[in-house]
C-alpha cells in the first residue's frame, strides 16, 4: 500500500538560489529529507524485520551505556544483568527498569560521561511534573532530528496541507501571536500557511472570535479545550466549517470527545502520544485509528503487574527504551503511563500498535477492596440528565468522590441523584459523591493539563 503523500518530498522548496527545480536542500533540511525518505520505507517492513533492527540498535546502546553511564553500569552490575550482545527481548527484560524516582536520585550519574561527537549538542528535556516527580534528562541532537522526522510523518500520514492556516492553542504560548509559516520542522522543507498562537487560558468568546476571523484549516488543541469550545459554540448556536484537521495533543483524547469533535466540525480528529523525554512515542494510524509505535526511535514494552509482556487487548504499564539517546540512557524507562496493546494493523505497516493510551495510575479509581479500575467516564450520559458543560472527578479516599462541575443552571436534587446513579455505574462502586460547582472552567494542573479523573490515593 502506498502512502498517499509518498510524493511529498518532490514538493520541497529549494535552498539553492536560482535552482527552483529540481529542488535542492542543504544542512539540516538535507538530513531531515533523507531521514523522511528512510522512514517512508521502514514503516512498511515486516514486524519481525523491524524488531530485528530495533534489537541491533538496542545492543549498541546498552553496550555504550554500560561503558559511559555510571548509574547504568553500577545498576547492571548490582543486578548481575548482561550488557553485551543484547540480541533478544528476553535479553532486554533482564535489564533494570528505570523509574522516574531513579532518574531523580541518579542525577548527574545517569548521564553519559562522553557523548559521540556526531550526536552533539545535547539539550535538557524537562518532563512535566504531573505525577509530582519532575525529571530532567539530556537528549542529543540526534533525538531532536528524529523527533522532527516523526512530526513530519504525522503530517504526511494525515495528509495535512501545509498551505492551509494553523491555529495552535497551548500552555507555552503566553500571548496571542501570528506568524508566517508553521515553524520547524515544516518550514525547513516546505512553504506553509499562516499560524496563529493563543494561550491555553484564552476564554471561549475570544477563542471563537479568533476562529471566525482567522478561519484556520488546522487546529492544534488540548482535548479539554476542544470539548469546551464545542459546548460554547452549541450554546451560541454557531457552526464552524473551516476546520479540516483537529490535531489533539498532551491530554488523553477520549472516544466521546473525539466523536463530538468529528460530528460538530466535520473534521478529521488526529491524536498522538508523546513526551518530552522520549519525543513522539506513537501516532494514530490514518487507516485503522490504532496508535502505531514509532519503532524506529523507541522500543516499547507494555508490562503486566508481574513484569511480563501483555498480549494484544491487555492493559499494562508503558516501559520505553529511547533507542538513540547516547547522552542519557533511557533504557526500560517506566513512563508512568498505561496502554492497551493493539493487534497488527490492517494498513500493512509493520510498526507495532497500541489500541489506546489510558493515562497514569492516578487516573484509575480504587475500590475499597484495593482493586484499581479504569473509570468509564462518558460525557454524553451526564449531559442527558443535567446541564453540565464540564466535569472532573477527584477520589479523596476509599469511600468519597468529589464531582466538580460547571453547569449552565443549578442542578435540582433529582438531577444530582440521577447523576450519582450514572457515576456509580461508571466507577463500578457506590461511592459517596460530593458535588462542587465551578464558574467558567475547572482549573487545570500546574502543567496546564486537564484530567477527567484524579485519584489522591497513593
Ligand atoms: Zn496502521
Amino acid at each position: 500500500m502506498m502512502n498517499p503523500r509518498n510524493d511529498s518530498l518532490s514538493h520541497i522548496h529549494s535552498h539553492v538560489v536560482h535552482v527552483p527545480w529540481p529542488p535542492m536542500v542543504t544542512g539540516v533540511a538535507a538530513t531531515l529529507a533523507v531521514l523522511l525518505h528512510e522512514l517512508e520505507s521502514s514503516q512498511w517492513l515486516s514486524h519481525e524485520v523491524i524488531l530485528q533492527k530495533q534489537l541491533e540498535q538496542l545492543s549498541l546502546l546498552v553496550n555504550y551505556a554500560a561503558q559511559y553511564s555510571p548509574y547504568f553500569k553500577a545498576k547492571c552490575e548490582q543486578m548481575g544483568a548482561r550488557t553485551k550482545n543484547i540480541a533478544t527481548l528476553e535479553d532486554l527484560r533482564q535489564l533494570p527498569i528505570l523509574m522516574r524516582s531513579d532518574i531523580q536520585q541518579a542525577g548527574e550519574s545517569l548521564h553519559c560521561t562522553e557523548v559521540p561527537k556526531t550526536h552533539m549538542p545535547w539539550v535538557e528535556a524537562k518532563s512535566s511534573g504531573s505525577t509530582g516527580e519532575p525529571v530532567v534528562v539530556r537528549k542529543s541532537n540526534i533525538n531532536g532530528l528524529l523527533w522532527q522526522a516523526n512530526m513530519m510523518r504525522e503530517h504526511f500520514w494525515h495528509q495535512r496541507d501545509f498551505r492551509g492556516s494553523l491555529l495552535v492553542i497551548r500552555n507555552s504560548v503566553s500571548e496571542p501571536v501570528q506568524q508566517d509559516g508553521w515553524g520547524p520542522p515544516v518550514n525547513v522543507l516546505y512553504k506553509s500557511g499562516r499560524t496563529m498562537g493563543l494561550p491555553i487560558l484564552t476564554n471561549m468568546d475570544e477563542l471563537l472570535k479568533a476562529i471566525l476571523d482567522f478561519k484556520p484549516e488546522h487546529i492544534n488543541i488540548y482535548p479539554s479545550t476542544l470539548d469546551a469550545l464545542i459546548n460554547h459554540c452549541q450554546k451560541q448556536g454557531v457552526t464552524i466549517d473551516c476546520i479540516k484537521h483537529i490535531w489533539a495533543f498532551s491530554e488523553n483524547l477520549t472516544p466521546p470527545v473525539r466523536q463530538r469533535a468529528k460530528d460538530f466540525f466535520g473534521a478529521s480528529v488526529e491524536d498522538d502520544y508523546s513526551s518530552n523525554e522520549l519525543g513522539i512515542i506513537a501516532l494514530q494510524c490514518p487507516v485503522s485509528g490504532l496508535y502505531h509505535v514509532m519503532a524506529e526511535t523507541v522500543l516499547l514494552e507494555v508490562l503486566d503487574a508481574a513484569g511480563n509482556p501483555c498480549a494484544p487487548g491487555e492493559i499494562g504499564r508503558v516501559v520505553a527504551t529511547s533507542l538513540h539517546n547516547f547522552a542519557a540512557p533511557l533504557i526500560r524507562y517506566d513512563t508512568g503511563d498505561y496502554a492497551q496493546v493493539g493487534p497488527l494493523c490492517p494498513c500493512g505497516r509493520g510498526l507495532p500498535t497500541l489500541q489506546s493510551i489510558k493515562g497514569r495510575t492516578r487516573n484509575m479509581v480504587t475500590w475499597p477492596d484495593g482493586t484499581k479500575y479504569w473509570p468509564l467516564i462518558g460525557y454524553q450520559q451526564y449531559s442527558a440528565v443535567a446541564p453540565i458543560t464540564q466535569f472532573q472527578f477527584i477520589q479523596h479516599d476509599l469511600q468519597h468522590i468529589e464531582a466538580r462541575l460547571v453547569v449552565t443552571s443549578e442542578l435540582t436534587l433529582e438531577q444530582e441523584s440521577a447523576l450519582c446513579s450514572i457515576v456509580h455505574k461508571s466507577l463500578g462502586y457506590p461511592f459517596t459523591i460530593r458535588f462542587s460547582y465551578f464558574q467558567g472552567r475547572i482549573p487545570t494542573g500546574k502543567n496546564g493539563k486537564f484530567e477527567e479523573f484524579i485519584s489522591m490515593i497513593a
